[in-house]
């Protein structure tokens, strides 16, 4: 099974793949987590990357679709994957149309995570990860077992993401309405869209996203 999990930026789409793709055997590939990875180890792709990151705008069209082109060819997403924050734009979407279709693959569902706005500011404002496996956690929402230690690998040095402040969350918001949110109506168009309500809590999210692709 091939998806797309949609939503703006802390709706919950990397909690929701994480989760989904654990119980399902299948592969999340996270483009935000791909280019802090190539950030991190100061490639020239990161480099480019960076920049546009730190102010909350989108990276640019060739260097997502040159990322994700590579990575859905690799043994260990033929046995499916969901893309997590791709695609973000018309151009990545008809790019994904043109690669799925070359390589002989489908789409089976868009799943759109649906959350309102001051929702969003507050759940990026209290999310943090794993620094050592990148499970991912919110002040709030969602708590180690034990406090201080990672649930999946018991690591207990946790990070922030440099992006996850007040300001720059702003304008990662103005570029999800300006470029991302039309392709709610381009999946719809296709068939393709299944939405769930994301104000629920995790687990009943996960139970929706459960039921609208069984
Ligand atoms: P969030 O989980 O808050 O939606 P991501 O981790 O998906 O954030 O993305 C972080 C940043 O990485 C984005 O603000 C953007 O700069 C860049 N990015 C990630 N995916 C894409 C994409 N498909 N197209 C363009 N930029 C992207
Ligand atoms: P995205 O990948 O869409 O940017 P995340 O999955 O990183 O979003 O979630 C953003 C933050 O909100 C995380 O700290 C996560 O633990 C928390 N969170 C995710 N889903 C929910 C939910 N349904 N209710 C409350 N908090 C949530
Ligand atoms: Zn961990």
């Amino acid at each position: 099974m091939n998806l797309i999990f949609l939503g703006p930026p802390g709706a919950g789409k990397g909690t929701q793949a994480e989760m989904f793709a654990a119980a399902r055997g299948l592969k999340q590939l996270s483009t935000g987590e791909m280019l802090r990875a190539a950030v991190k180890a100061g490639t020239e792709v990161g480099k480019r990357a960076d920049a546009v990151m730190k102010t909350g705008g989108l990276v640019s069209d060739d260097i997502v679709i040159g990322i994700i082109a590579d990575r859905i060819d690799e043994p260990d997403c033929q046995g499916g994957f969901i893309l997590d924050g791709f695609p973000r734009t018309l151009a990545q979407a008809s790019a994904l149309d043109r690669l799925l279709d070359e390589k002989g693959k489908t789409l089976d569902a868009v799943v759109e995570i649906r959350v309102d706005d001051a929702a969003l500011i507050e759940r990026i404002s209290g999310r943090y990860s794993c620094a050592k496996c990148g499970a991912g956690y919110h002040d709030l929402h969602k708590q180690p077992k034990t406090e201080g230690v990672c649930d999946q690998c018991g690591a207990t040095e946790f990070t922030r993401r440099a992006d996850d402040n007040a300001e720059t969350v702003k304008k990662r918001l103005l570029a999800y309405y300006r470029e991302t949110a039309p392709l709610i109506g381009y999946y719809y168009a296709k068939d393709h869209l299944k939405s769930v309500d994301g104000m629920a809590a995790i687990d009943d999210v996960a139970r929706q996203i459960d039921q609208a692709l069984s």
